[in-house]
């Protein structure tokens, strides 16, 4: 069997995916440098919630470092939160970041629009006018306050047949907390973060997108009690989906290390609440998983756990991460995982394939190098980890966006 036809015979097993001839012909070239048994051709990989900090934050990550980073994590659409300067919030602040985009990306690249103005909760966004530019809606990096603010911006975006992509976080229930109110933050002298400031905000949301019919994504889900919220919205029949990210999949507050790389908003919860979150993916609760890639500054990063930034790359890790720790040790199917990754995403926010996939190496053994990283922000909490699965190619509109 040549090797792109045996990378043909893989590919007949993934899930609704089909090279078009332009594409499958350079496949073809392409794979006939490597020794084809041992990889895999997979649909490009879609992460509904990145952070590529431009306009506004070059320093922490750009445009281009940011879609270079995801191609290489195999990824080959992602959507932007809206946390920039200047927010996206009218369809002027909104085109800086389409310019960047149209001018850097090297795969797609989709913006989300805010909420509300600055994403500062109270007035709400120019949502009309960006709504044929915006995947979708969303105010990431805070929750959004004030219950008649999230009720006009669910009736708002139901009407211009757009979700709702919310950061579920109550403020009067944080009390200056950085990681989890748990056994860590208590034996350490931490300030912890409630599991309640997630899911009463995503209670209340969850009432308000049943009385005003809008569609409801929850981003990046920590805790039990926001599994169950979401599985009795689900078996009522909500327009309401779902992500986790890798890192409250495979880490909890007993992984913990009094180093920045180890913040991130929420925070790494209980073992139960992992074990919760894996039984929300087992039984379709959880619909995707998403990286929440928000990278830092090494400065912003060095100051321990009370001073650090929020936030963590994910895009070239979440892959081998996932493969290794829940596929490898049976967690989940392989299948599964790409359906998470590439498959689900995708059908919810409507995302097209464009000829996008992207072929690894799964018996590669690798070690977490943050210098490696083409992202600008280095401080991952799985550095160093020794993993399995090597991304070596990376297609997109019949384009190599990354090669090994
Ligand atoms: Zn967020």
């Amino acid at each position: 069997m040549t090797d792109f036809a045996a990378a043909v015979c893989k590919l007949k097993t993934l899930p609704q995916f089909a090279p078009d001839a332009k594409t499958a012909a350079l496949i073809a070239d392409t794979l006939g440098v490597y020794n084809c048994s041992r990889y895999h051709i997979f649909p490009g990989f879609c992460d509904v919630h990145v952070h590529f900090r431009e306009p506004g934050f070059f320093y922490k990550e750009s445009i281009r470092t940011g879609s270079q980073a995801a191609a290489r994590g195999g990824y080959t659409a992602v959507c932007t939160m809206p946390n920039l300067n200047p927010v996206p919030d009218s369809a002027a602040h909104l085109q800086e970041e389409l310019d960047i985009i149209r001018k850097d990306a090297v795969i797609a690249v989709y913006p989300y629009g805010a909420i509300t103005k600055g994403e500062q909760g109270a007035e709400l966004s120019d949502m009309e006018d960006m709504a044929p530019e915006v995947i979708a809606f969303s105010d990431d990096g805070r929750g959004v306050q004030r219950e008649a603010q999230m009720r006009k911006a669910m009736r708002k975006a139901a009407a211009l047949g757009k979700m709702i992509v919310a950061h579920c976080e109550d403020n009067t229930l944080l009390h200056g907390g950085y990681i989890h109110d748990g056994a860590y933050a208590k034996a350490h002298g931490h300030k912890g973060i409630c599991s309640e400031s997630e899911w009463r905000q995503i209670a209340r949301d969850l009432r308000l997108a049943e009385e005003t019919g809008c569609a409801y994504h929850v981003c990046h889900i920590s805790c039990k009690e926001s599994v169950e919220l979401i599985r009795q919205a689900r078996a009522k029949g909500l327009n309401v989906s779902c992500e986790t990210a890798p890192h409250y999949l495979v880490l909890d507050e007993n992984d913990l290390k009094e180093e920045g790389r180890f913040k991130m908003n929420p925070p790494l919860r209980t073992k139960a609440d992992r074990e919760a979150l894996i039984a929300g993916l087992l039984d379709g609760t959880i619909n995707m998983i998403a990286t929440d890639h928000a990278p830092h500054s090494p400065e912003e990063k060095a100051k321990g756990l009370a001073g650090s930034a929020f936030g963590i790359p994910g895009l070239e890790t979440a892959f081998p991460v996932l493969y290794t720790k829940l596929v490898r040790e049976n967690i989940i199917s392989l299948e599964r995982l790409i359906d998470l990754l590439a498959v689900q995403p995708r059908k919810r926010f409507q995302i097209p394939f464009a000829g996008a996939f992207t072929v690894w190496d799964l018996e590669a053994p690798v070690t977490v190098t943050p210098e490696a990283f083409l992202s600008k922000g280095k401080d991952t909490p799985f550095a160093g980890m020794q993993l399995f699965g090597e991304c070596l190619l990376t297609i997109m509109d019949g384009k190599i966006v990354y090669c090994k």
